[in-house]
């Protein structure tokens, strides 16, 4: 099967407006995850490739702060039309990098596209304030400005979708920004920053850096004209960059890991749930900061929901993405697969009952597959439940109380998403009361959408991304206090 087809140029980092090669000329491979074959050897920068790119964005942003907001729009409204347009084929050369099925793949490049859209229009509304002032003879405003050089840091999960809601909100604002992609996932991004290109975006705004990430993380945060960094990825390294943030002061935004859980209420339609539940779970093969992880059914529904998730599961067609009909790609790396099968030995060893899968799949002779997995009998003391799985796994538990499921959905680090099914709006409303997460999907198992804020609480992350908090976090607010002339 063919995968993607990868110019000479889409191999490139994008700096100061120039496709670039290493300045030592290094290069990394790109590895298909379905079939371990090489889709490209792309150009792997030091840390004098990030400072070259840094200096670049630290030139431009003076003249691109000064652009109005609609010139602004302008670039990044076309961009996502370019996007879009394109979209067959960044969706093609994600499938090939990363592994999910085309659909979610095409799913993921358009809301990247909207993404850009979004923030394009909300830039024009980056309002400041007139604040009355008790004194008469003086005068208050706030006024927003953007923060300056932005560094972005993202995984590999959704090569698309999380750097675009770091790059749209910083250009719409006036900021210019440095990204660098994961290195299993650079090819997506290098085809984004072709559209930016293309789209008339002056040299220096957006660059594009690949390589090495503690090279660029010591660029990031010594180099004075970077003024926020913002990181998506675990939150192990979330925390090493709050740490390294001291020395200068420098703006974080941080979306970390996560472990979701999902309760379902016995007045929910079991069948419809169940569907679902395994949806959310499986999409991109569990590898999603939002995805469920720890799954509490009522113990009224409990034996008809395990039934139902569990053939659901068994049907769930894995394949190369590129197929037709496939549901379930493989696994990003090897490393991956074994932190999987890790967890269901442990699992296993501690009492905890394999419904269906449960281990690598042996269907293909090459690639990174896992079979999906459902396993019951699960308690606390399972590395499942206490760290982020990021697997194709669903644990079933049960309950009988909303305190409890609320408590028991609570006693974890994370606080990023948690998931309700229920049609009793007083259930409802108090789960959406008591959870300790950012973002909370009411009988909807895939919440993310542009014009609404995406973030954890606790460890699972600082600040908001998308909607308009998305939008105020690449800008600072200034008060400025007017002294009147008297008489
Ligand atoms: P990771 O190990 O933290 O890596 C994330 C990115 O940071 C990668 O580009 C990585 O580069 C780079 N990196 C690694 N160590 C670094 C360091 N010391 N300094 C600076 N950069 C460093 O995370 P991952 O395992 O790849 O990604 C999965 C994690 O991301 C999960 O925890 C998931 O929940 C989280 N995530 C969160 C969200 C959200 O919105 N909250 C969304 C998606 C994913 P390399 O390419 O070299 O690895």
């Amino acid at each position: 099967m063919s995968t993607a087809v990868v110019s000479d140029r889409q191999t490139r980092m994008y700096i100061d407006g120039n496709w670039s090669d290493a300045r030592d000329g290094r290069t990394h491979a790109v590895v298909n995850p379905a079939n371990e074959s090489v889709l490209a050897e792309v150009a792997f920068g030091d840390r004098a490739d990030a400072d070259r790119a840094i200096e670049a964005a630290a030139k431009a942003f003076p003249a691109w702060r000064a652009a109005s907001a609609y010139d602004r729009a302008k670039v990044l409204k076309k961009t996502a039309e370019l996007m879009r347009e394109r979209s067959a084929t960044i969706a093609r050369t994600l499938t090939s990098e990363q592994g999910k099925p085309l659909p979610e793949a095409t799913a993921e490049v358009l809301h990247a596209a909207d993404t850009f859209e979004w923030f394009a229009e909300e830039g024009k509304r980056a309002y400041g304030r007139i604040i009355p002032a008790a004194n008469v003879t003086k005068r208050h405003y706030a006024i927003k400005h953007p923060v300056g050089v932005v560094g972005s840091i993202t995984p590999w999960n959704f090569p698309a979708a999380l750097p675009s809601r770091k790059i749209a909100p910083a250009l719409a604002v006036g900021c210019t920004i440095v990204s660098r992609p994961a290195d299993q996932t650079p090819l997506t991004l290098i085809q984004m920053f072709e559209c930016l290109a293309d789209a008339g975006l002056p040299a220096g705004v957006a660059n594009l850096v690949i390589g090495d990430a503690l090279a660029f993380a010591d660029a990031l945060f010594e180099h004075p004209a970077v003024r926020k960094i913002s990181f998506t990825g675990s939150t192990r390294v979330g925390k090493e960059l709050i740490r390294r943030s001291a020395d200068q002061v420098k703006r974080l935004s941080l979306e970390l890991g996560g472990h979701a859980p999902l309760i379902v209420f016995p007045d929910a339609d079991v069948q419809q749930v169940a569907q679902a539940a395994v949806i959310g779970k499986f999409r991109n093969n569990g590898q999603v900061c939002i995805a469920p992880s720890r799954f509490y059914v009522h113990e009224k529904i409990a034996s008809d929901f395990t039934e139902a998730a569990v053939e659901l599961t068994r049907n769930l067609k894995i394949g190369n993405g590129l197929e037709a009909g496939i549901q379930v790609g493989p696994m990003i790396e090897p490393k991956a697969l074994e932190k999987t099968a890790g967890l269901i030995e442990d699992a296993r060893s501690k009492g905890g009952q394999i419904l269906t899968g449960g281990g690598k799949s042996s269907r293909f002779d090459k690639g990174y597959w896992f079979e999906p997995t459902v396993v019951r009998e699960v308690n606390g003391s399972m590395r499942l439940m206490t760290e982020e799985p990021f697997a194709p796994v669903m644990p079933l538990l049960d309950f009988s109380k909303l305190d409890d499921v609320i408590a028991a959905a609570n006693n974890t680090p994370y606080g990023l998403a948690a998931y309700v099914f229920t049609n009793d709006l007083t259930i409802a409303t108090r789960m959406a009361e008591g959870l300790e997460a950012g973002i909370i999907g009411l009988n909807d198992p895939v919440p993310a959408t542009p014009q609404c804020p995406f973030g954890g609480m606790k460890e699972s992350g600082l600040g908001r991304e998308l909607g308009i908090e998305g939008l105020d976090a690449y800008l600072e607010t200034k008060y400025v206090s007017v002294g009147l002339r008297q008489g």
